[in-house]
């Protein structure tokens, strides 16, 4: 079959590959030059498959609003939030309130996390692509009782899910992540072994290249500006090349489209509601191997994600309802500097700086769209929010399964596209 992916970022490249090693015939329009300079720029790069959560969830609401107004508090808000913002929030209260809903959502994540590290391994074992990845595991801080008991109860969960974990103490994380900061509180760690990291962006370039060598056609610099449909199917996307607009056909497309998402969604007859949740990275070189972190770190006293990457290291914090300002103050960059110098001093060349801020496409429940949408020969991958790193490799196997028509191996019910626009979904 002949299919059309618009977006080039990791979920379009992943999907991309996955629809072709499947024999289809599949090219890829993307409006910028090249793959992956969107959302999958500079993320955390932690594949984080333990660690995967949905966000609407009462304790993680209760917990961000108690520090929202702490320059290191995770959550921001402007003082007169857009319609969409409070779209966005009310929506999210009322999933966490919907009793059992967390619960399921977090299962089916977690299910896609495991289903994810395999496809990426069995990727791996094809071929080598470099992306400054390793699979050393993760280690989530606790430095106070609060943060343990919070701890204990994802403990609880990986354990229903059979996912491999260990708690260890302060002395043992220090053992683990030799390089963090002894002076500084810490009672204790969830480790993750089986989690790991990687860059994304230069695995999705890496992958781009492997996708073209294996026969996909790549359009950069190509805007899909409007869609044509006719009863049950889209006929036609309109899109913008180098100055050229023109009507292209196909037999089906496939929507990796981030934070556009929703728009495209709406033009399709189909509630899609993909906010873009805004984020903050730093990347630094690595100065003093010995003092900076091994692996993956996360660190709830900043609410912090601390990545190797080779011979860097990545930073990255807070979530801003703030729509789609690009701005990056100084004030959220001076946060993360000061929380990654608690853990680990005197290990990056802060001169050497990177700063950037993305925008997480996240839908109000917390699960990703992968399926079919509302027309016979349109599908979705996308609204990953903060894990689509992590579940990148698994949802383009899963949604090839489902082009496939193949019975999917586990529950993909909190994954339906549709799912925001069917009549009573909120009640259950
Ligand atoms: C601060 C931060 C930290 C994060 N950390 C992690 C992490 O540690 N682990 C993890 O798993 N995930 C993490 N994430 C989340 C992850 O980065 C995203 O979920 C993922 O990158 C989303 O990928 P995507 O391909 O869906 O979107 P994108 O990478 O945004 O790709 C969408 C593409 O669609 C293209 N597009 C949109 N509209 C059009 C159009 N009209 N025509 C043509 N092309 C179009 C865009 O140009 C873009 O290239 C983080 C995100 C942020 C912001």
């Amino acid at each position: 079959m002949k299919i059309t992916i618009i977006g080039a970022g990791i979920a379009g490249v992943s999907t991309a590959w996955a629809l072709r090693q499947a024999g289809h015939e599949v090219r890829v329009v993307e409006r910028k030059g090249s793959a992956a300079m969107e959302t999958s720029y500079a993320n955390a790069g932690q594949l984080a498959y333990g660690a995967i959560a949905p966000w609407a969830s009462m304790s993680m609401i209760r917990s961000s609003l108690k520090t929202l107004f702490k320059p290191a508090g995770a959550l921001k808000l402007p003082l007169f939030p857009s319609l969409l913002t409070w779209h966005f929030m009310t929506s999210m209260g009322r999933f966490a309130l919907k009793p059992g809903f967390y619960e399921t959502n977090w299962q089916a994540m977690l299910k896609l996390g495991q289903f994810s590290k395999q496809a990426l391994q069995e990727l791996e074992s094809d071929f080598t692509l470099k992306y400054d990845g390793h699979h050393n595991g993760m280690l989530k801080l606790a430095s106070n009782a609060a943060e343990k008991k919070e701890l204990m109860g994802v403990a609880a969960m990986l354990e229903r899910c059979d996912i491999r974990h260990h708690w260890l103490s302060a002395q043992e994380a220090l053992d683990t992540e030799p390089g963090l900061n002894s002076e500084a509180p810490l009672l204790g760690g969830l480790h993750i072994p089986g989690d790991g990291s990687g860059d994304c962006h230069r695995f999705t370039v890496e992958l781009a290249k492997a996708c073209e060598n294996a026969g996909v056609v790549f359009d950069y610099d190509s805007e899909v500006l409007s869609l044509r449909t006719y009863t049950d199917k889209l006929e036609a996307i309109y899109v913008r090349q180098h100055g050229k607009e023109d009507w292209q056909e196909s037999d089906a497309f496939v929507f990796c489209t981030g934070c556009a998402s929703r728009e495209f969604g709406l033009s399709l007859g189909l509630k899609l509601p993909i906010y873009p949740v805004k984020g903050y990275s730093i990347t630094l070189p690595v100065t003093a191997a010995e003092r900076a972190p091994v692996s993956a770190v996360i660190d709830d006293r900043y609410r912090l994600a601390i990545t190797r990457l080779g011979k860097r290291v990545r930073v990255t914090g807070f979530a801003e309802l703030v729509d789609n300002d690009k701005t990056l103050p100084d004030k959220r960059l001076s946060v993360l500097r000061e929380g990654f110098d608690f853990r680990f001093p005197d290990s990056v060349d802060w001169s050497e700086a990177e700063p950037w801020a993305g925008f997480r496409p996240m839908t109000p429940d917390g699960p990703p769209a992968i399926g079919q949408g509302m027309q016979d020969n349109v599908w979705f991958n996308t609204g990953h929010g903060t894990w689509g790193w992590t579940m990148a490799a698994g949802s383009a196997a899963l949604l090839t399964q489902q082009i496939a028509g193949s019975p999917p191996d586990f529950n993909t019910r909190p994954f339906d596209p549709t799912r925001f626009s069917r009549k009573g979904w909120f009640k259950g």
